[in-house]
């Protein structure tokens, strides 16, 4: 029986292959993107796809290359190889030098055996030129279907000129080329509205998570975002007797910004002071985060800090945002904050009980003349 007769079979095994090819690649991606998150930790997914996608398709093809090595059959997989190199140029637009291409490329050959042929060199650069076209396209992109026609047209010409190096290195019919074009052509749709799909899901899970638990003005966390954190950071420290101290603190006179300088100058002095402190943060401790849990009103969750400990940062911030100058509209604006602070105590039994410290101690601070800080 020749290969053209049982083309039906292989195409149709082949097809679920890099299906299952691709849903793999997403579960796993995801499942360490959840496992970055289970440990407090909100990895680039992007960053995450891209290296995870690089190293899996290196070793899938590095894998069923070896399968057929040294075989009058090694060039079965070539619609493989295309699917690989689409894939990492066009999808996860993969950031690789030349030279690192090369390398791969080279070792590949070494793994086959091929430096000798010249059609394999010939082959080699069809490839680096697959990858840097299918990324060019892919950056130029500017209408939806318009978009897929030059995925297409470009994918299956380069797709013709490589299995022609293909074609005449192991002497195949055109018959068997024009059915692997035509294969190629599938799998090369199946895949941009396949991949396509995934991914847009995967950009508006992502949106989703971020509105929720995001201030849209000053890009802080919210209050849903505190809520959940307090909640977390309370069991954990009440648990492990490990001090938390939370800081409440509101901007004084915040009403007066307004009137004075408009509402526009209000959102403006609200958002540069949460990037003056979140920037502070970064310094003072990176797992340390701000929340927006009020229109003016802010909160900072010293997880591991005593009141003591966490004093002299609470300092550092206020005086900052007292020495900070807001230019806006040819104004100069200055604020200053009123903080109320308090530490988990052992009869606290629930998350109320101390918030309820920290915001009696800010209105302390407010009743007392403003721009202060009340320990209590
Ligand atoms: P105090 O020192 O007692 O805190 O006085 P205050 O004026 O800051 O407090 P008050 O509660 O009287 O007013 C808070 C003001 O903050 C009123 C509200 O319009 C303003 N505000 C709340 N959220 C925003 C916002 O997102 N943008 C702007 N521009 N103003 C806001
Ligand atoms: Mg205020
Ligand atoms: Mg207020």
């Amino acid at each position: 029986m020749t290969w053209s007769h049982w083309f039906v079979t292989p195409a149709v095994t082949s097809l679920f292959f890099l299906l299952g090819v691709l849903t793999l690649y997403w579960f796993l991606t995801n499942q360490i993107i959840q496992l970055f998150k289970k440990h407090g930790k909100w990895p680039n997914e992007d960053k995450v796809r891209t290296n995870v996608g690089l190293i899996y398709m290196v070793a899938l093809n590095l894998g069923v290359q070896l399968a057929v090595n040294h075989t009058s059959n090694s060039w079965v997989f070539t619609n493989f190889v295309i699917f690989a190199v689409v894939f990492l140029s066009y999808f996860l637009m993969l950031d690789i030098h030349l030279w690192q291409l090369v390398i791969a490329i080279l070792l590949f050959m070494a793994l086959n055996g091929t430096f000798t042929y010249v059609l394999s060199w010939l082959f080699a650069i069809v490839f680096i030129a697959y990858f840097y076209v299918m990324k060019y396209v892919r950056n130029h992109r500017h209408h939806m279907w318009l978009d897929y026609v030059e995925y297409t047209v470009t994918s299956l010409l380069l797709s013709a000129v490589l299995w022609g190096v293909v074609g005449q290195r192991f002497h195949l019919s055109s018959f068997v080329m024009m059915w692997e074009l035509i294969f190629s052509f599938f799998l090369l749709s199946i895949m941009y509205v396949y991949v396509d799909s995934l991914m847009n899901s995967a950009a508006t899970v992502a949106q989703l998570t971020y509105t929720t638990n995001y201030d849209e003005l000053t890009h802080v966390k919210n209050y849903f975002a505190f809520k959940n954190d307090f909640s977390t950071d309370f069991d954990n420290c009440k648990s492990t007797h490990k001090p938390l101290t939370l800081m409440l603190f509101d901007i004084d006179h915040f009403k007066h910004v307004n009137d004075t300088y408009g509402h526009l100058a209000g959102d403006f002095v609200l958002s540069h002071t949460a990037a003056l402190i979140t920037e502070q943060l970064k310094h003072i401790d990176p797992s340390l985060a701000l929340y927006r849990t009020g229109g003016e009103e802010f909160t900072i969750l010293f997880k591991g800090y005593t009141t003591d400990e966490a004093r002299e940062h609470v300092d550092d911030i206020a005086n900052s945002v007292r020495a900070a100058i807001f230019n806006h509209g040819g104004n100069q604006i200055n604020v200053s904050i009123s903080v109320g602070l308090t530490q988990l105590q052992t009869a606290d039994e629930g998350q109320l009980d101390i918030y309820r410290r920290a915001d009696q101690s800010l209105y302390y601070s407010k009743r007392n003349g403003r721009d202060q800080i009340t320990v209590g």
